[in-house]
């Protein structure tokens, strides 16, 4: 390392390890984030660049991609296999390196089928880590910093010393209900030794390997999406089972907020919409509103009453049942819903159900499809998220964006984006509710409900939701400065050993 380079001056080096990133391959919310924060790291000045599997939909919709290393060879359960890497750039010009190898990734999803996870997930992304630091090794590339995202990088800490001495990492926690749990006896695949890593304070959970735990004991800071799941995953209502590590790691632990990615969601420039539409000249809107009633064949007296909307992952997680709760309520109300999703078996049927016995009041859209998110998210007066926990949630600011207002579960990120209505003031930026009960999301609803019946009181409120700014610009300054310091404190030896760095009490729950 060059003195200079010690002093940190001169552009941080940052080695971004995601297993999904818009516009490649997407399943949720981290691939919108991966998608967005390198651009908004290069505009403060960061040398970064990513890493990625080559899923088959990454080849499929990705044309320009120039091989630059042919056979980057990384160990995988004591044998070596080879791997390609090929580049393509973000529209800001933030190289990705994408991790071909056929047998591993070129499959028709990212982490499984209806069926369940592949597998071989943790041979996959064992792969890929070790594959990503290898390959940036043989480019020359050094990184002051690594940032891992969730658990298919959770193994990169722990053996970012090996390749790396001198590099951070940063690994940030998308979503703590997956964990990356897999059998011991597989433990192998990760190159692990058994006696420096498969301890209580290491990767072991209960018995079993979990990489997401990995990612939290070995990263040199930890990082989620909100401020407020920063706290709440420290107790036992939220922490899954692993508060206790989170708790015995809260000195390095902090929550930036995602931001929202305004180049591919903002109503004046949208592609997917059928009109566009902004601040100033709503017209547009209502031109939404009428098209999605028509595409989705909900009743065209909806209109002139509230149009519900709804995008998410069918998960428990996002609280849906909590909404086929009170639909009898609901409908009473006049209103219309479009809920598109998909998921769990079990909530699919239950929602299929609804809409069928809602016809014409509720329209179910079951599959993953962008374009049609965009259009509800215009489309709809009001848009809901009734997560049981919510890391971040993006899909509450875009929908802010476009003029839709949120009503929320106050809970992570959720609590954090959206200032509750207040009827004396006629402050907030939407709804919220605080027990995760059916009743309580209806009171919410019948309040929002109510206030869409006062034409200058809903225009003021929509006004407010419609200037509240979640760009990524701040977000991506507190990334830097963690980075940045990172880089200032990083001793020019790193141990190797594959220890943690300071103190661990125990992680069991
Ligand atoms: P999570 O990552 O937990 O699924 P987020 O709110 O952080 O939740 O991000 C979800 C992202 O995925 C949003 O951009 C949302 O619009 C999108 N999304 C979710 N479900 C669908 C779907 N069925 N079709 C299209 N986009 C979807």
């Amino acid at each position: 390392m060059s003195s200079e380079r010690r002093r940190g001056t001169g552009p941080l080096k940052l080695l971004v390890a995601v297993s999904e990133m818009v516009p490649y391959a997407k399943t949720g919310g981290l691939g919108d984030v991966a998608g967005a924060l390198p651009d908004a790291l290069l505009r403060r000045g960061c040398d970064v660049r990513v890493f990625l599997p080559c899923y088959r939909i990454v080849r499929e919709r990705t044309r320009e991609m120039e091989a630059v290393l042919d056979k980057v060879r990384a160990p995988l359960g004591g044998v070596s296999l080879e791997a390609s890497i090929l580049e393509t750039r973000t529209e800001q010009g933030v190289p990705v390196y994408v991790v071909e190898r056929e047998d591993l990734f070129d499959r028709p999803n990212l982490y499984g089928t209806s069926a369940g996870d592949y597998y071989d997930n943790l041979e996959r992304f064992a792969f890929f880590c070790r594959a990503a630091l290898l390959g940036c090794a043989a480019m020359g590339f050094a990184p002051d910093v690594v940032h891992c995202h969730d658990w298919q990088t959770g193994l990169i800490p722990p053996i970012l010393g090996d390749l790396f001495p001198e590099a951070g990492s940063v690994f940030t926690i998308h979503n703590l209900g997956y964990q990356g749990l897999f059998p011991a006896d597989r433990l192998p695949a990760t190159g692990l030794s058994a006696d420096r890593f498969f301890h209580p304070e290491g990767v072991e959970y209960w018995g079993r390997i979990s990489l997401l735990k990995a990612g939290i004991v070995y990263a040199d800071a930890v990082t989620t999406v909100s401020p407020t799941y920063a706290e709440e995953i420290q107790t036992p209502e939220f922490g899954m089972g692993m508060e206790g590590v989170l708790r015995s790691r809260r000195d390095v632990l902090s929550g930036i907020l995602n931001g929202a990615d305004y180049a591919r969601w903002d109503p004046v420039i949208d592609p997917h919409l059928p009109a566009r539409y902004g601040p100033g000249r709503m017209a547009g809107k209502a031109r939404c509103k009428k098209a999605l009633i028509r595409e989705v064949d909900l009743d065209t007296h909806l209109e002139q009453r509230p149009v519900i909307g709804v995008v998410s992952r069918l998960d428990r997680q996002k609280g849906l049942d909590l909404l086929i709760g009170i639909l009898d309520e609901l409908f009473s109300l006049d209103v219309g819903l479009v809920v598109l999703g998909t998921g769990d078996a079990g909530i699919e049927e239950a929602l299929r159900a609804a809409g069928e016995r809602f016809d014409g009041r509720m329209a179910l859209r079951l599959g993953f499809d962008e374009p049609l998110a965009h259009r509800i998210t215009a489309g709809s007066d009001l848009f809901l998220v009734p997560s049981r926990y919510e890391p971040c949630g993006l899909t509450q600011m875009h929908a802010m964006k476009y003029g839709t207002v949120p009503v929320v579960r106050a809970t992570g990120g959720l609590k954090d984006t959206v200032s509750a209505y207040d009827p004396g003031s006629s402050r907030g930026t939407g709804f919220k509710f605080f027990e995760p009960r059916p009743r309580a999301l209806l009171e919410a609803v019948r309040l929002a409900v109510s206030l869409f019946e006062r034409r200058d009181s809903w225009e003021r409120l929509r006004k407010a939701v419609m200037e509240a700014d979640f760009s990524w610009d701040e977000s991506a300054a507190r990334y830097m400065a963690l980075f940045e310091d990172l880089r200032t404190r990083r001793q020019p030896f790193r141990s190797g050993s594959g220890r943690p760095p300071a103190r661990r009490s125990s992680t069991e729950p």
